[in-house]
């Protein structure tokens, strides 16, 4: 597995997929080809389908800046590796093809090309590739999951993370005090002021994280930066619980960090056993995903074992398998603001739940990371990021 690093990506939303990666692409094929003198860009599958309502491409005309950029949506071609595909073409001034580029952005940011196993990767830093693996290995070395993460990563990783809980924490607060309708036409209000002043009334924590969640989830669909936990669609459950604990228990900055590195572990064994991206797995892979880390980091603070720990993110993740990805218009709002909010109060009570049940279960995080896969497989495309089905047909006109 790579660095946590790779899950924790600060950036602007809406999308990991949708924008980040696709910006990524863009700054890549232009450092590759800087004198050309146009260029082209095709978007397949979900990249075409919701690319609108998901920015794509406004971010790749914005990293291409002043230079002369066709962007062509094609609704019907689907790569079979992975439905997030975009082609990048140049040209000479006589329009010679100079360089062409097929890259797939594949979730949380990242990128692969085709056919590119989806599992060795490159930068390969951890031995262990399962979480029944991590659990032997740190039972044998009497190791908890946070120690397990600093043997593997390299001595910067404390200090990339500071910025990330700083970010989380910048973004919540600015969530806090915004208000307003959120960009895209839906007319959606913005909710997370209204959440945290009703907290301020009636100090719950429940309360509290409902707010944070939103908070964040508001600010990624305004276009505003924010952390991928794993993902942008799905980067407001984990800074919810997190910083509502930290606030409610006044857990030290050291703890928090470490409670990010766990839910950074189950993320990357999410990604590297399964898929972190909504078109690929539908939601299951974001806001389950997201669920599972928190549920993970939020066990870890209230004292879990490595066990305790494994069984509160695979709870957590159990109960979202088979959601689907059916945003309205295309935006990443509804569902998936709320959904955040409700997702984050869960994984606070999964994480209760592990303790008062105990370690002894029968299906592993494992088994469900490969059965989201397969469920994810069955999943029909209409309910995989395309906005062709299910809530996406539902607009109250
Ligand atoms: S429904 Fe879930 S996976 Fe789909 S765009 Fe929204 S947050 Fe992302």
């Amino acid at each position: 597995m790579e660095s946590i690093k790779e899950i924790f990506k600060i950036g602007y939303g809406p999308s990991s997929s949708h924008t980040m990666g696709p910006a990524l692409a863009s700054q890549i094929f232009l450092t590759k080809n800087p004198n050309a003198s146009s260029y082209k860009c095709i978007l397949y599958g979900s990249l075409a389908l919701t690319g609108k309502g998901h920015l794509t491409d406004y971010i790749i005309k914005k990293t291409f800046q002043e230079r002369p950029i066709e962007i062509v949506f094609d609704y019907d071609k689907v790569y079979k590796y992975h439905p997030n595909a975009l082609k990048f073409f140049a040209y000479d001034q006589k329009k010679n093809l100079l360089d062409e580029w097929l890259v797939f952005s594949v979730g949380g940011g990242s990128l692969k090309e085709l056919n590119e196993d989806r599992k060795t990767f490159d930068k390969s830093i951890y031995p262990h590739y399962k979480m029944n693996e991590i659990l032997a290995y740190t039972a044998s070395n009497k190791l908890n999951l946070a120690e397990y993460v600093l043997k593997y990563e390299k001595e910067d990783l404390l200090t990339y993370l500071k910025d990330i809980l700083q970010q989380m924490q910048k973004t919540i607060n600015q969530g806090l005090i915004a208000e307003g309708i959120l960009p895209g036409g839906l007319n959606v209000k913005r909710k997370a002021h209204i959440l945290y002043q009703e907290y301020l009334k009636n100090p719950l924590i429940e309360n509290q994280i409902y707010a944070y969640a939103l908070a964040t989830s508001e600010e990624n669909a305004s276009g505003n930066l924010v952390v991928t936990a794993p993902t942008c669609g799905s980067c407001g459950v984990l800074p919810a619980v997190l910083f509502a604990l930290k606030k409610q228990n006044q857990i030290s900055d050291e703890r928090l960090l470490e409670a990010l590195m766990i839910a950074g572990l189950i993320g990357n064994l999410a990604k590297t056993n399964a898929s972190i991206s909504g078109a690929e797995v539908g939601c299951q892979g974001e806001v389950g995903v997201a669920c599972s880390m928190a549920a993970a980091a939020v066990c870890y603070l209230n004292g879990g074992s490595n066990e305790e720990i494994e069984y509160a993110a695979e709870i957590a993740l159990e109960h979202h398998l088979g959601m689907t990805c059916d945003p309205v218009d295309g935006l990443v709002q509804i569902p998936c603001i709320e959904r955040n909010a409700i997702a984050a109060i869960e994984a606070y009570n999964v994480a209760h739940y592990a303790k008062l049940a105990g370690s002894l279960h029968n299906i592993t995080l494992d088994s469900v990371l490969e059965v989201m896969k397969e469920t994810g497989k069955d999943l029909h495309t209409k309910y995989r990021e395309t906005s062709t089905g299910g809530l996406a047909l539902h607009k109250r006109t």
